[in-house]
């Protein structure tokens, strides 16, 4: 076991505070990592603020972080695909049984006894699971993936979540060149979304409920974008849309959205909202319209995603902070003020 420095937070209303934390010695499949850059998703709002409280309560002290993006500083005597001194990153999951039939069909994101970066039990060290808003972490081989060289290393970090989280529905509902696609909200997710729907060639619509998002919106890859609150700038495309994929944070209509939908169209929900959110069933009877969820990605899809993002050059829009202003980068993100993803710059860490 050993020391590392962190930022925490002890209760859901309290600010972020410096932190020392335990680290288990990297083991024989282990791979220890310096932290470079952490993504700030708003997943870690939630949970820092136990905002998910019915789902997966958070344990206090809470270290968020699951967008880490480093370099291997050691490796246990079994490891292969790593050496030091390699760029290594690390998403949402840490550990997973390896054998139920979700981790064999690479849907490690499924299994029962996965183990999520941060605020899940700890098997190795007492109490929970501590993420990446930290200069240090040591993770199991197979759940970290491999950074492709050409890609700038804070843009790289939220691919992590927000770029596995938008890919993995795209792909699986076969966005290609053809389909009109929609990306509801533009924050993190949302631009990755974006992003990732124009360099598979859709025509991609965003909806957005904030007028100060459209000239970039279109910059990122938009070839239409609607204010979500203009219920006729909405209408004029009833009925017209292949997919939609969902990142609102907070409670929406989701109605208006599937009104959009044309026969068997798609809206996939990413956003993860606390409250229950109402549907309309009719709107999914006419025009046989379906309604799905998605969590992340598995570690194969993820390895897939990086090199997709290398090969199209692709890294997420950051704005790089220090760690002593995360607070304020979470009120940001309440105020949907965020273009496009706060990337932590983790060298802040050595001052305190
Ligand atoms: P974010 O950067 O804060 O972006 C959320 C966007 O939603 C905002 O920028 C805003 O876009 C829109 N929005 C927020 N409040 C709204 C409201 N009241 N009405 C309408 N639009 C609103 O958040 P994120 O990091 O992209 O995460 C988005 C959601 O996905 C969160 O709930 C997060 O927990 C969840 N998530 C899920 C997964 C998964 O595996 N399913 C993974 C990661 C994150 P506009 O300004 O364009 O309207
Ligand atoms: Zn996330």
């Amino acid at each position: 076991m050993y020391s590392a420095k962190a930022y925490s937070v002890s209760s859901a209303t309290s600010p972020f505070l410096p932190a020392t934390i335990d680290r288990r010695d990297p083991g024989a499949d282990d791979v220890q990592i310096e932290i470079l850059f952490c993504g700030v998703c708003h997943s870690d709002l939630h949970q820092a603020r136990n905002q998910w409280s019915g789902v997966m309560p958070t344990v206090y002290p809470c270290v968020p972080g699951h967008e880490i993006v480093g370099r291997i500083t050691k490796v246990g005597s079994r490891v292969t695909k790593f050496k030091i001194g390699d760029l290594a990153a690390v998403g949402c999951m840490v550990d997973s049984d390896g054998v139920c039939p979700e981790c064999k069909a690479g849907f490690e994101q499924f299994c029962a006894n996965g183990v999520f970066t941060y605020n899940s039990p700890d098997k190795h060290l007492s109490g929970v699971t501590y993420g990446g808003y930290s200069d240090s972490i040591v993770v199991k081989e197979h759940f970290v993936l491999r950074v492709p060289g050409n890609l700038d290393l804070a843009g790289a970090a939220p691919l992590l979540c927000a770029g596995i989280t938008t890919y993995s529905p795209l792909r699986r509902h076969a966005v290609s060149k053809g389909k009109k696609v929609g990306v509801a909200g533009l924050g993190g997710l949302g631009h990755m979304g974006v992003k990732f729907a124009h360099a598979l060639g859709a025509h991609t619509v965003v909806f957005t409920s904030s007028p100060g998002k459209i000239e970039d919106a279109r910059r990122l890859g938009a070839d239409e974008v609607v204010l979500s609150n203009d219920a006729n700038a909405m209408a004029k495309h009833a009925g017209s849309f292949d997919f939609i994929l969902d990142t609102v944070s907070a409670p929406h209509d989701l109605n208006s959205y599937i009104h959009l939908l044309a026969r068997d169209g798609n809206i996939t929900m990413v956003g993860a909202p606390e409250q229950p959110l109402p549907v309309n069933i009719f709107g999914l009877l006419f025009r046989r319209r379906s309604f799905s969820g998605s969590l992340i990605g598995g570690i194969a899809e993820t390895q897939e995603m990086l090199d997709f993002c290398s090969q199209h050059n692709i890294v997420s829009d950051v704005e790089v902070i220090p760690i002593q202003k995360i607070d304020e980068a979470y009120e940001r993100l309440l105020r949907s003020d965020v273009k496009y993803r706060f990337s932590i710059d983790m060298a802040s860490l050595k001052s305190e």
